[in-house]
Order: structure tokens, then sequence, then C-alpha cells
């Protein structure tokens, strides 16, 4: 069986996060949020984990070269034999071209990139929405998912509040920063030939779906090269 090395790109709120860990339950192959791989090589204290706590502890930026390492050591494990499924990375094409370089390396590639597609509109009204419990973090959506007194918790009673990360303002300066510095590897995936787009407005459901149905069929058309 060929390996299946999966990257989701996507808008903030797209649900790629909800559609890694769906992916990571059916195809039993590792889901590497990038946030958490860091945090987990700082945990463990491994060498590069140790550098990128450096800059962390500085206020900084961890370099990309730092981040492709740490990412690199992931995909190169056991548990990542047969292939993943990369979350918040690559963000930039430089990043794009250095995960390339350090997986020709290993003698891999990027095999399929999932571009879960959504409208700012789209992302505004699903961020925008949330509202978050201040005691425990239980997590309400004024239009999808409302508490039954408004305002108010509905498991402990504490008050929701929006959180710094889906006011109006964080949101359009994230999209901001998608648009200009990661959509670019829409074209970049797209030229070679690994980019398969989703509506990602649709229930998440449909998406997961359909994203069932475009490996199989990548799949089928990876066999008949052989
Ligand atoms: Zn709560």
């Amino acid at each position: 069986m060929s390996e299946l090395n999966l990257v989701l790109l996507g808008p903030p709120g797209s649900g790629k996060g909800t559609q890694g860990e769906r992916l990571n339950e059916d195809l039993r192959l590792p889901y590497y949020a990038t946030g958490d791989i860091l945090r987990a090589a700082v945990r463990d204290e491994t060498e590069l984990g140790r550098t990128a706590k450096g800059y962390m502890d500085a206020g900084d930026l961890v370099p990309d070269d730092v981040i492709v390492g740490v990412i690199a050591e992931a995909l190169d494990s056991e548990a990542a034999r047969d292939g993943f499924i990369l979350d918040g990375f690559p963000r930039t094409t430089p990043q794009a071209e250095a995960l390339d370089a350090k997986l020709d390396q290993l003698g891999r590639a990027v095999g399929t990139v999932l571009l879960i597609d959504v409208s700012d509109e789209e992302v505004v009204r699903r961020l925008g929405g949330r509202r978050t419990c201040v005691e425990n973090g239980h997590v309400f959506h004024v239009e999808f998912n409302p508490p039954e007194r408004e305002g108010v918790c509905d498991i402990d009673g504490s008050e929701l509040i929006t959180r710094d990360d889906d006011n109006p303002e964080t949101i359009r300066n994230r999209l901001a920063q998608y648009h200009e510095k990661t959509e670019p590897l829409v074209g970049y995936y797209d030229q070679r030939g690994v980019l398969r787009r989703l509506d990602g407005e649709r229930d998440p459901d449909e998406v997961a779906e359909e994203i069932r149905r475009t490996l199989a069929t990548m799949r089928l058309e990876q066999d008949e090269d052989v």
C-alpha cells in the first residue's frame, strides 16, 4: 500500500481540525497540528524543542527551520511510516518549500493537499458567534448552538464571553494573514498536481464524506498508474 501524506489547507474556522481528527480515526494515520507538535517537542525537551522554547520564552516567533525540523522529526517516525495528516503547516510558501526539501531527503513527498474552502463571510459568522464560558471553557454559538439563557453557560452557570481570538478585529486580521501568506499555497500545490478543493461551507459530515470519496478516487488512480 502506498503511503498517504496529507496536508489540510483552509482559513481559520474552516473545520480543518474537525476533519483532521476524523481522518486520524478513519485512516489510523497520525494527525499533527503544528501547535501541538511544537508543544510536545518542548515538553519532551528534544534538542529542537529546547531551541523552540528559547524563542517562545523570549516572545519571538519560532523560525521556519526550527519548525520544519520538529515536523520532520515527527514525520520520520515509525508512527508516520504509512502516512500523516498535517494541519497548520505549511502556512507560507517558504515553509512549503522547506517541507518539500525535507521530505525529499526522506524519499517522500506531500501526496494530497485538501483545501477546505470557506468564504470570509462564513468564517466571520462561525468564529464571531462563538461564546466561551469563563469557568470551564465550554463553547457555545449564538446561532448554531445557543445556550438556553443568553450569556450563561448551560453546564455550570458561569458567564459566557467572546474570547479575544473570536472578536471581529482579530478574525479579520487572521483572515488577512491567511489571504496574504497562506493562500499562495493553493497555487503552489495546484501546480504540483496534488491539490483537491472541497466546499467547506456544508455540514461537517458532508465534507468528511467528500474527503473520503476524494481519497478513494485518488487511490484508484494511483493504482492504475502503477
Ligand atoms: Zn461552562
